[in-house]
């Protein structure tokens, strides 16, 4: 296959293992920040995905909490495919660190009672929520946690 620009379109989607987190690429500055993508997946690509009003909570919750647990988040967002996450933080290379956070802030979306930001004023798509369906995907993603170091 041609050589793409973007990481993802060179992974071959087949051969991956879900759920997993793998780290896409290193980016550096001009200053010689860092900066660190992950591929958090929680679904089998083309087999699984997360339902649309369960991916938008949990993506509201693993926002909001995971920078109560790491300092270095630029962002998390979900993929369009709907079958996981891109993670990037700036000027920390621990991945182990990473599992740690992901384990914290996915513990936070079990225990949650509400689903930050759900409203017209702060989000595009309010009336598309479920906590319940975000608190699935968290805990079947949990119950997995020993399998996140393997993508393959
Ligand atoms: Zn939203």
């Amino acid at each position: 296959m041609k050589k793409m620009n973007v990481e993802s379109f060179n992974l071959d989607h087949t051969k991956v293992k879900a759920p997993y987190v793998r780290l896409v690429g290193v980016t550096e500055g001009v200053n010689g920040d860092k900066v660190y993508k992950y591929d958090i997946r929680f679904k089998q690509p083309n087999k699984e995905y997360m339902e649309m009003a369960g991916l938008h909570s949990i993506e509201h919750l693993m926002a909001e909490n995971i920078r109560n647990h790491m300092d270095n988040v630029l962002d998390i967002s979900p993929m369009g495919c709907q079958t996981g996450f891109y993670l990037s933080i700036i000027n920390n290379d621990s991945y182990d660190e990473v599992l740690v956070t992901l384990e914290k802030t996915l513990q936070d979306v079990l225990e949650a009672s509400v689903v930050p930001a759900c409203n017209e004023v702060q989000c595009g798509w309010a009336a598309n929520h479920s906590l319940e369906g975000a608190k699935e995907i968290a805990k079947e993603m949990l119950a997995k946690k020993d399998e996140w170091r393997e993508v393959f």
